[in-house]
């Protein structure tokens, strides 16, 4: 047998697969998607099995062997070996790159495995096959012994291992070399059966009470029973029990448990609610597609409120109903206690939770339970859409319009197009959600072409549950304020509102949708910004240390009192930083009760939970903060809304600022009144009469929508044309202008070439989608034009029609790379950029 394998080098050279042989004493353990180490020229390097085959093209006698497999059971799937090509070819990264992003970061650290013997017991059917105890015997005598050993040991017996594996007979520990360990619990083991216990309860002298009420126990229950929860039910000391095990009546050893970061919460089980019409109307939809096992995509159009949570529940229940899996996305953000709560609650234990705030040894373990097939649901941030499931389906993804679903380090995918692509794969359903859908789906939900249906199908709910209204909201002109002499950020209808909830003893959350640490220092006199000496940013003002600091390098230096430019000592920190709206804060209202919610506070682990549980317990009543306290929050108390400034946003050059201006009102508006308290809004800005403010306070998206589409038609951007982004790095200019010029000529000839290619292909037929169309803008100077002594330059590639800028712009890149290698040019590319900086 002959693998082909990717190796884990990340080069051009190295980004393909290349053909081993499978020695016999593997063959039983390697697997299309297993880890393997095989030579490669004089190392050894780490590899994925992509594919298996009975022969080779390659001469045989070059052929050289898999050394060793890194996993007993394989950590991807076939079909994600598949994905991972699409998503390389797709992106343009390499596809080692591809594949790693889907492992779980405590797999990749360097460990040893080791096996030893689970507290399952395991079915009975399976106890009795010889070849088994045989080795559950063996690795009980070596209380763990490593993988290695144990293949070589039992070398034909992978298909049963890997099963002793799966059911929890046999567990996988692993000794890693940093601090990474699974958690180990003593665990009690009663003789099989329960033989032997009641001779022993007669041996036992008559004082010996506690001892006996161990022997009793276990002998009405006899299951393994961790030591500590042993203790808690008889109220026994571990001494006793300890005694027992010294005398051999009872067995006492330490077994691996999963971490669970949501262990010792109960999570209230809760029933379906009956559903409103509308909620009704969409379900069924959903329903009837997981049910038909249609791969099919809808865009669910629901208003903040409209209880899109709970069509997204009862579609799983469908789901699982069907014996399949779900896997729910939502924004890393939004994932609070308050939404696990809301999945576990329905599912219980059928949940695993996948975020970044788990330590890498809990992501790990939650990770393993679907590969075990323990849970069937998958809650989790952007890369759960690469859980190892092999049934799956139903995908949600929450909030689908947030950039956040787009990951910004290599591979560069955006969750909802691997989402698609994903579903498509295991015949799965995909259900977008959001109450301001991105431009891009909704136009895919319009998009005919040559009379077939759209990609995409619109579902909307249009109402609030239980017919709540949608707040009302207030456009506050400030540059009235000013006229009008009110020179604090607080307008006076604001103001006043504010006072009111204060009064009332009601709840607030404002949002200032500029980041706390967006607050740069700038000399009035002059106009002079302090920037950082390597990378062409204005450096951040932090209060607390009074530092001025770099947020792309690192870089620090002290706050300065007079202008290095003009010596003018009108040099201070500029712009409304959360914190200096909680000053204010408390000097207007004495007293006030306030929650800041910025990336200075929610660093700590744990410590984003702990605002939002203060909050709600009503221990403040103001919960200030940026994007974070406007997203999927639910609090019953607020009835007051304030944005500080809407302009903020609206204000970066970039073609989908009005967009995320008008997502963010509506999704900061949707967080009052959604409950038996009516709600009420107020954005402060300085151009009231922009589109996406306007529309936003009429709550109507499809209006934004509408009038966003034309412009971007008009000029050309997405959802009509696709963008690509490539971005050179250097220390010299010249060498840069020179190369980016040199990468944008051949970029021009490669798709010339392939536009007479297309041409001369099809030149008969005449229903042809010949919208084939690519524009190149630039090389110019990126926005921030230096990072880290770097200079950078840029190009957008724009285009219109199917893949074939990717290829284009991969072969370009290929030849780039050959060219200027020993140059030390670095090249980036970006598909589908959601920021072009
Ligand atoms: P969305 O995600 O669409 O903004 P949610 O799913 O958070 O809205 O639902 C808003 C509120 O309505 C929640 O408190 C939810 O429990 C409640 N809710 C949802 N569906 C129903 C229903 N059918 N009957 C009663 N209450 C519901
Ligand atoms: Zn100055
Ligand atoms: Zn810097």
């Amino acid at each position: 047998m002959y693998a082909k394998v990717i190796v884990d080098v990340p080069a051009k050279q190295t980004n393909r697969a290349f053909d081993y042989e499978v020695p016999a004493s593997l063959t039983k353990w390697v697997e299309v998607g297993s880890r393997v180490g095989v030579p490669f020229g004089p190392r050894v390097l780490q590899g994925f099995v992509v594919e298996l085959h009975a022969d080779t093209q390659v001469d045989v006698k070059r052929i050289k062997p898999i050394m060793n497999v890194l996993d007993l059971v394989p950590p991807l799937t076939e079909e994600l070996v598949m994905l991972g090509r699409w998503v390389s070819r797709m992106y343009l990264c390499h596809e080692v790159t591809a594949l790693q992003a889907m492992l779980p970061a405590a797999l990749k650290a360097k460990y040893e495995r080791m096996i030893g013997v689970g507290e399952e017991s395991g079915e009975q059917a399976l106890l009795e096959m010889s070849d088994l105890q045989e080795i559950v015997r063996f690795v009980k005598s070596k209380g763990s012994v490593s993988m290695d050993a144990l293949m070589e040991r039992f070398a034909s017996e992978g298909a049963l291992i890997k099963q002793l594996l799966s059911t929890g007979i046999l567990t996988e520990e692993q000794k890693v070399k940093d601090r990474m360990n699974t958690k180990k619990a003593l665990t009690v083991f009663p003789p099989a059966g329960g033989l032997g216990l009641e001779e022993a309860l007669l041996e036992l002298p008559a004082r010996a009470n506690k001892q006996k009420d161990v022997l009793r126990y276990l002998m009405e229950h006899p299951h393994a029973i961790r030591l500590t929860a042993l203790m808690e039910t008889i109220e026994v000391g571990a001494s006793t029990v300890k005694s027992l095990a010294d005398r051999g009546w009872i067995e006492l050893r330490e077994v691996e448990v999963m971490r669970d970061p949501y262990a010792g919460r109960a999570f209230a089980r809760t029933k379906p609610l009956p559903l409103t019409e509308e909620q009704t109307g969409v379900f069924t939809e959903i329903r009837d597609a997981v049910a038909d096992q249609r791969n099919e995509v809808f865009l669910l159009h629901g208003v903040t409120g409209s209880g899109k949570t709970e069509v997204y529940l009862q579609s799983i229940q469908q789901c699982l109903d069907m014996g399949k899996e779900a896997i729910v996305l939502v924004p890393e953000i939004s994932l609070t206690p308050q939404m696990v709560e809301r999945f576990k609650g329905r599912f219980g234990d059928l949940v695993a939770v996948l975020h970044s705030r788990l330590s890498n040894g809990e992501r790990y373990d939650e990770w393993r339970k679907i590969t075990r097939k323990q849970v069937k649901v998958v809650i989790g941030a952007r890369s759960a859409i690469f859980a190892p499931f092999t049934q799956i389906g139903l995908i949600i993804i929450d909030e689908e319009h947030e950039s956040s679903y787009k990951q910004e380090e290599s591979p560069k995918y955006h969750t909802r197009d691997v989402a698609v692509q994903r579903a498509k794969q295991q015949n799965a359903v995909v259900v977008l959600g959001s109450a301001t859908p991105s431009l891009e789906s909704i136009e895919l939900t319009r998009r005919r072409r040559d009379r077939e249906k759209p990609p995409f199908r619109l579902l909307t709910m249009r109402e609030r549950v239980a017919s709540r209204p949608m707040p009302p909201v207030a456009i506050v002109d400030m540059r009235e304020e000013l006229k009008n002499g009110n020179r604090s950020m607080f307008s006076r209808s604001l103001y006043k509102a504010i006072e009111d909830r204060l009064q009332k003893k009601e709840q607030i959350v404002l949002l200032l949708n500029r980041r706390g640490y967006a607050t740069f220092v700038m000399c009035r006199t002059c106009g002079f910004v302090s920037t950082c000496p390597h990378c062409d940013i204005s450096l951040t003002y932090h209060q607390s240390s009074r530092m001025l600091r770099c947020h792309y390098c690192g870089y620090a230096e002290r706050e300065v009192t007079q202008c290095p430019s003009c010596q003018s000592e009108h040099i201070r920190h500029f712009g409304t930083g959360t914190q200096r709206v909680e000053e204010e804060l408390s000097k207007i209202f004495p007293g006030i009760r306030v929650i800041r919610m910025d990336v200075d506070t929610t660093t700590e682990k744990g410590s984003h939970e702990k605002w939002l549980t203060m909050f709600r317990e009503k221990q403040a009543d103001v919960l200030l903060g940026t994007q974070m306290v406007a997203k999927g929050l639910d609090f019953p108390d607020v009835t007051l809304v304030g944005v500080i400034a809407a302009d903020t946003v609206l204000n970066i050059p970039d073609f989908r600022s009005a967009e995320r201006t008008f997502q963010l009102l509506t999704q900061v508006a949707g967080r009052a009144g959604r409950h038996e308290k009516q709600g009420e809004v107020f954005v402060q800005t300085y151009t009231p009469e922009h589109y996406s403010v306007q529309y936003a306070s009429q709550h109507d998206y499809i209006a934004f929508a509408n009038h966003e589409l034309d412009i971007r038609a008009n000029l050309g951007y997405p959802p009509y044309q696709r963008l690509i982004l490539v971005t050179f790095s250097h220390e010299s200019v010249p060498l840069l202008v020179r190369s980016a010029e040199a990468f944008v000529t051949r970029l021009k000839e490669i798709a010339l070439e392939y536009s007479t290619k297309q041409m001369d292909l099809f030149a008969n037929v005449v229903s042809m989608d010949s919208s084939f169309h690519m524009d190149v803008l630039g090389p110019v100077a990126s926005p921030i034009s230096r990072i880290k002594d770097r200079y950078r330059f840029q190009c957008v590639v724009k285009y219109r029609g199917e893949d074939q800028a990717a290829d284009i712009v991969g072969r370009t890149v290929a030849w780039f790379e050959e060219r200027s290698a020993k140059e030390k040019l670095q090249i980036s590319v970006d598909v589908d950029p959601q920021y072009l900086m």
